[in-house]
C-alpha cells in the first residue's frame, strides 16, 4: 500500500485481539508505560458515549473516508463490523522520523498489510484465557443484544485463529489478570527494544 515507511528510527508496536479480550485497557497502559504515542485511527463506525472524537477515533463518514484511502493517506485499512476502519500515515512516519514508540490498535487483517510494508514492527495479539471466559466477557459488557455478542465471538474465534497462522504476531499474551497481562506486553516490547539497542551497538 503506497511507499513503504522508514522505521528505522523509532519502533511501531501493533496490539491486536478479539473484542472482549480488554486490548484497549492494556493498550492505554502500555503507552503510559512506556510513555508511546497512540495511532487515532478514521472509523465511519458511529461514536459511542465512550468515544471522543479526536481521541479514540477520528470519526468520519464512508465518503470522506474512501477519499483520505484514494489518496494514499492510509497506511492500511480493513473493514470490520461493516464498518471501515484506517490508520493516517503522517503521524505514524512523523512519529516514528522521532524516534517515538507509535502503538496501532488493530484488527489481525491490518496487521497483516503493515507487516508487509514495515516488515521491522512488532506486533503483539492479546488472546482471552479460554473460549468460556470471552463469552462471558462479551455478555458483561452489556453493550450488544445476545445476536450481536454471538456475532462478536465467532468473528473473535475466527480472528484468533487467523492471528496463529498468519505469522505476523511476535509475542501471544493471555489476558486473565490483567496487571500482569500488562506487566508481560511491556516487558516483550523492553526487550525488543533492547534487542535491537544491542544489535545496533553491534553493526557500528
Ligand atoms: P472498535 O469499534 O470496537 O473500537 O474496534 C473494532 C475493531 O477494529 C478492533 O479489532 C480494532 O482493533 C479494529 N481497529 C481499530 N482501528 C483500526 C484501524 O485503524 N485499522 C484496522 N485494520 N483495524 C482497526
Amino acid at each position: 500500500m503506497g511507499t513503504p515507511v522508514d522505521s528505522s528510527k523509532g519502533l511501531l508496536l501493533i496490539i491486536s485481539g478479539p473484542s472482549g479480550v480488554g486490548k484497549t485497557t492494556i493498550t492505554h497502559r502500555v503507552r503510559v508505560r512506556l510513555n508511546a504515542v497512540f495511532s487515532v485511527s478514521m472509523t465511519t463506525r458511529p461514536i459511542t458515549r465512550e468515544d471522543t472524537d479526536g481521541v479514540d477515533y477520528h470519526f468520519i463518514d464512508e465518503a470522506q473516508f474512501k477519499r483520505h484511502r484514494d489518496a494514499g493517506k492510509l497506511l492500511e485499512w480493513a473493514k470490520v463490523f461493516g464498518n471501515y476502519y484506517g490508520t493516517p500515515r503522517r503521524p505514524v512516519e512523523e512519529n516514528l522520523a522521532d524516534g517515538r514508540l507509535m502503538i496501532l490498535e488493530i484488527d489481525v487483517e491490518g496487521a497483516i498489510q503493515i507487516k508487509k510494508n514495515m516488515p521491522d514492527c512488532f506486533a503483539l495479539f492479546i488472546e482471552p484465557p479460554s473460549e468460556d471466559v470471552l463469552l462471558q466477557r462479551l455478555r458483561r459488557r452489556q453493550r450488544e443484544d445476545e445476536q450481536t455478542i454471538r456475532g462478536r465471538f465467532a468473528r473473535a474465534k475466527h480472528e484468533i485463529d487467523r492471528a496463529r497462522e498468519c505469522g505476523v504476531y511476535d509475542a501471544f499474551i493471555v489476558n486473565d489478570v490483567l496487571d500482569v497481562a500488562v506487566d508481560q506486553a511491556v516487558q516483550a516490547v523492553a526487550d525488543e527494544l533492547e534487542r535491537r539497542r544491542k544489535s545496533q551497538t553491534q553493526e557500528v
